[in-house]
């Protein structure tokens, strides 16, 4: 199986149609996400629709989870809740089903996917150090395990001992023997500094995983922002990279 996975939308539509053509392109067939399609962004209809169209697996994340009120809006920043509100006001009716329906894990195959972490979903943990990685390896039992959340792009991996470490080559063999954590970054708010939309390729025949970077008209996506009365600091941001 191969499959791309992208994670952290955040109604960025532009840097979405840049995605998935990206993956047409190279004529991957699957694609699975991780979450958060909405919030931030300018077109949070459009991206639902795209998405489940497009992804043969969708999963919750926070935003999503936050909207359809799920998830408390109050633990939110002021900025990422104004969000929410407008996203609330935006979303039609089947959509607005669309991110109620969805639920926090799925696995298939050798893979486990969710937006936070594996322990707790619903908690909506944020993975960034190596300790917080370490003790996620007992709560799925696939070698590989999908995450979004930080959008920050990671790969970490634990061997037969315990040993766990970062892995920085790009792509990299998935290994007999050792486990992977491996985060995405985000389509449609990264935060690594690097403003491309970033995605994951997993090669199952292969055995292999690239993180993919991808640039798109982040200056359009900045104006839909302005021109929606959404907080401006979100089209700032897009271009920062955080
Ligand atoms: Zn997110």
């Amino acid at each position: 199986m191969k499959a791309a996975i992208i994670s952290d939308i955040h109604s960025n539509l532009e840097a979405l149609q840049a995605v998935i053509k990206d993956i047409k392109k190279r004529r991957i067939k699957r694609i699975f996400c991780l979450g958060d399609l909405v919030g931030y962004g300018a077109n949070p209809n459009e991206c639902i629709m795209m998405c489940t169209s497009e992804a043969k697996i969708i999963i919750a994340g926070n935003h999503d989870w936050a909207t359809v009120e799920k998830t408390d809006v109050s633990v939110f920043n002021p900025v990422a809740a104004e969000a929410i509100q407008w996203t609330q006001k935006q979303l039609n009716k089947g959509n607005f089903g669309k991110l109620q329906r969805l639920k926090l894990t799925s696995s298939i195959e050798d893979l486990f996917l969710v937006h936070a972490s594996p322990n707790k979903p619903e908690q909506w943990e944020y993975l960034f150090s190596l300790d917080e990685a370490k003790c996620q390896f007992e709560f799925f039992k696939t070698q590989v395990c999908f995450v979004g959340h930080t959008h920050v792009p990671s790969v970490v991996y634990q061997d037969a001992n315990g040993y766990t470490d970062f892995i920085s080559d790009n792509p990299f063999p998935l290994i007999e023997g050792r486990r992977y954590i491996i985060n995405t970054g985000s389509i449609g708010q990264p935060r690594d500094l690097d403003p491309r939309a970033s995605y994951a390729i997993y090669d199952g025949n292969c055995r292999s995983v690239e993180i993919v970077r991808l640039d798109y008209n982040i200056p359009l996506a900045q104006q839909k922002i302005i021109d929606a009365g959404l907080p401006e600091v979100l089209a700032d941001r897009l271009l920062a990279g955080r």
